[in-house]
């Protein structure tokens, strides 16, 4: 199926339910009101000029009109191009210009940007840019009265194909240069429901989405699989905020909750957290990340998500390749990140490529409907991602178990080598973390002479809690952790570098590292 034909099929069996919930404006939607006003916009936008294959970018923070706008796209086969909040006018320029944007749907400003502005700076310099539509605007008002007649949407269904590109969705950039990740329907779609299904979602389930609509997180697990299920969405304030997030659960009554671990971290310790009502919180996903122990052990005790489910995946795999199931041990759901999802094969290779044996960690490969179709005109980056055999080539290292379940442990790029030795990042922060003053942890490697590389752990500690240093953190690990992995360098920090995405970026961590060890 498209997404709009998928839409139109929630619409006529659920019509009278809700469909979308903005939070901040307090505005409802059911799925037959959805309908109309995705139509409306999707009108505007054919008004403009807008055809399947055209680029229509997407620059706000979540809010019912991204929701709008995605779907008008969908109607129209239009590619949407999600553009990261977060981005200013540097990055804003590259996006429009390398993937060709037509039209751009903007906030005209969120908090102190001014979107606006930036635009106006940019767009001379990207002459295939011919409309903005600023929302809440009178360009957005003139886009969505609704004069036309709908049947003039009809006839554009049928030019749709299931493996036509409909999103260009650029990487998070935690490593590197964002990279446009080109998806069909066929791979966003299909991704969306099936990890729906895999945490039993109906229309019954109320899905509250505080990630970011940009990232597939929130456009595919949130908004796809919502609409595919005939379920809600419910779009707290923009910008994560904890306590809204929370009291949007509660008030909502929503049944589901996604999260990466920082903001589920910040959630349970926010200090109101136990005065909000989150008892119909039933499932709800954590991705993007690793996920602690603790944190996991608390978001089903003290959040009630008894259902939880741990994603694994990436913008070039729509995104989720691995998922924990339902009814996984808590063990499972603490220490993997499940196993492959339907209709898709993983596997670990070798430095060599060979498959690697069960329980030895190599690069961790998926082949399947999620895999991209390509990155946007860049047949070279495609080429080294995905193989011959169309298997891609996620960057991540992995062990398989005898069952399949998958345990992530670090990024190709982050491995630390120290004296021939390798030093998984991921193992000496969990271990930090039992560290009783110690409420976050992150591990890199930073040049050293004698080793090559040595241990450095940047560390968040608890409110009331004494700095940590060197000595003492050296002294908490001796004798149980392997000598080689015990850091050398403690920096204690208020917060790590982050993309918008809720990753730590370690790139940075390492330039900034090192220019103070020099
Ligand atoms: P870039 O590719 O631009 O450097 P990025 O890889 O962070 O950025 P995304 O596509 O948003 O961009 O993120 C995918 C990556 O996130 C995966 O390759 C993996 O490293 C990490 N990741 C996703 N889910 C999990 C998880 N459950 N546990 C550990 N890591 C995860
Ligand atoms: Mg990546």
């Amino acid at each position: 199926s498209t997404i709009g034909a998928d839409l139109l099929a929630t619409v006529a069996r659920h019509g009278d339910r809700e469909a979308l919930v903005d939070c901040d404006s307090g505005r409802r939607w059911t799925y037959a009101q959805l309908k109309t006003s995705v139509d409306s916009v999707a009108l505007g936008l054919r008004r403009l000029g807008v055809t399947k294959g055209d680029r229509v970018g997407i620059w706000a923070p979540n809010g019912a009109e991204w929701v709008l706008t995605q779907y008008a796209t969908a109607r129209l086969g239009a590619i949407l191009v999600t553009v990261n909040p977060a981005y200013r006018s540097h990055e804003l320029r590259y996006v429009l210009q390398q993937s060709g944007v037509r039209t751009l749907v903007a906030a005209s400003s969120f908090k102190n940007s001014d979107y606006a502005a930036m635009i106006a700076e940019v767009r001379p310099q990207c002459p295939e840019l011919v409309d903005v539509v600023l929302i809440g605007e009178d360009s957005w008002d003139s886009l969505t009265d609704i004069s036309a007649d709908p049947a003039l949407l009809d006839g554009i269904e049928a030019t749709l194909r299931p493996d036509d590109p409909i999103n260009i969705q650029y990487t998070s950039g935690t490593t590197g240069f964002p990279k446009g990740a080109t998806l069909s329907h066929r791979n966003i779609l299909n991704n969306g429901y099936l990890v729906g299904e895999l945490i039993n979602y109906t229309e019954a389930d109320r899905i509250c989405i505080p990630v970011p609509f940009y990232h597939c997180f929130g456009m595919v697990m949130g908004n796809l699989a919502a609409t595919s299920h005939g379920a809600t969405m419910v779009i707290p304030a923009p910008g994560f905020d904890p306590g809204l997030t929370l009291e949007a659960v509660a008030k909502e009554s929503c049944t589901s909750l996604y999260g990466v671990p920082t903001m589920f971290i910040a959630m349970l310790n926010h200090p109101r957290i136990d005065s909000f009502d989150l008892s119909s919180l039933r499932t709800g996903i954590m991705a993007g990340s690793p996920c602690p122990v603790e944190t996991m052990k608390q978001v089903i005790e003290r959040m009630g998500m008894t259902e939880v489910s741990i994603c694994y995946g990436m913008t070039e795999t729509s995104p989720v390749s691995c998922q924990t199931r339902t009814d996984d041990s808590l063990e499972r759901r603490v220490s993997t990140v499940g196993r492959a999802g339907p209709h898709l094969e993983v596997k670990i290779v070798d430095a060599e490529g060979a498959t690697a044996p069960i329980g030895v960690t190599g690069e961790l490969c998926t082949r399947g409907y999620s895999v991209m179709l390509g990155y946007w005109e860049q047949p070279e980056k495609t080429a080294e991602a995905i193989d011959a055999e169309g298997w891609m080539h996620t960057g991540d290292l992995a062990v398989m178990d005898t069952d399949g379940y998958l345990r992530i442990t670090g990024r190709i790029k982050d491995l630390v080598i120290r004296g021939g030795e390798n030093v998984y990042p991921r193992e000496v922060e969990e271990f930090v973390l039992t560290h009783p003053d110690v409420l976050d942890v992150q591990v890199i490697g930073v040049p050293d002479d004698t080793y090559g590389e040595e241990v450095m752990a940047w560390v968040r500690m608890r409110p009331g809690t004494a700095p940590l240093d060197a000595e003492s953190l050296r002294s908490f690990c001796s004798g149980r952790l392997a000598h080689y992995k015990i850091p050398r360098y403690v920096r204690v920090v208020d917060d790590f570098p982050m993309t918008v995405t809720g990753k730590v970026r370690k790139v940075e961590m390492r330039e900034i590292s090192i220019r103070e060890l020099s």
